[in-house]
């Protein structure tokens, strides 16, 4: 019995600690970072967070960066790949890996919202090769946790990380508060499971933003993640603090501190 529960416990831990890798990568490289050219980071920076990306997510970079800037431009209207006010947020929330996939088979979107992400040499020996990476992941978890444990914390890692992100655009676009004018939400306790992407009226509000906390109170671990590259020069940010789009800023009562 204590065997089992050791084992549970560290399949919780690891998968824990893997999906905060895999949010980090998503949040602060895949989105702030790659989509909308929020920071720059370091060559080797960058490297680090494509082999996170690689064996937590099964992610092609220049295709969730695609998929993400076709939501921007066409934020729930026509078009959007993955839009609560035009599908319903349930199905949204259960189906967004569907949606993800849907948007792919458009053969020319990868050429019309992410040209400026052509293939290097890592992505044609490593990175481009996403079903790879996603099973040595789990094999590195097998290895070091067991098999069964390693197989569980595989799971439990899979399943949170994809609702989290589901949420992100299922109840993000739904449920929560909206300072600014514009059809995503507010919601802190999704922040604090996403490391920062919860506070997403913020993010539409000021896309090109590398902050998405924008008031007192709000928690972005994301941010924290980027101050700590900059201090450390590992980080280039094109704005130092929160920018408003015009919309957002001719909102009354909008507020950005
Ligand atoms: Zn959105
Ligand atoms: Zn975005």
């Amino acid at each position: 019995m204590d065997t089992i529960l050791t084992s549970l416990l560290a399949a919780v831990i690891a998968a824990a600690i893997v999906t905060t890798l895999a949010n980090t990568g998503t949040t602060v490289y895949l989105h702030r970072a790659l989509s909308h050219r929020a920071l720059t980071v370091r060559p080797a920076v960058a490297w680090v967070f494509r082999l996170v990306i690689w064996l937590t997510t099964g992610i092609k970079p220049k295709e969730w960066v695609a998929v993400h800037r076709k939501h921007h431009a066409y934020t729930d209207e026509e078009g959007d790949p993955h839009s609560p006010v035009l599908l319903g947020w349930w199905t949204v929330q259960k189906m967004n890996v569907a949606l993800y996939r849907k948007a792919l088979s458009d053969p020319s979107l990868i050429s019309k919202y992410a040209r400026d992400l052509p293939d290097d040499k890592w992505d044609r020996w490593f990175f481009g090769h996403n079903k790879t990476g996603l099973g040595l992941g789990i094999v590195i978890l097998m290895v070091v946790l067991g098999p069964w444990t390693g197989l569980l914390a595989a799971f439990i890692h899979a399943n949170v990380y994809l609702a989290g992100n589901a949420a992100v655009n299922a109840l993000g676009h739904h449920f929560g508060k909206r300072p600014y004018p514009n059809e995503a939400t507010n919601l802190q306790w999704l922040a604090f499971f996403t490391m920062g992407e919860g506070l997403h009226n913020n993010h539409h509000a000021a896309p090109s933003s590398p902050r998405l906390s924008h008031q007192r109170g709000q928690i972005d671990f994301g941010w924290w993640v980027i101050r700590t590259l900059k201090a450390t020069r590992l980080a280039t940010l094109r704005f130092s603090d929160v920018r408003l789009t015009s919309k957002a800023q001719s909102a009354s009562g909008a507020t950005a501190n």
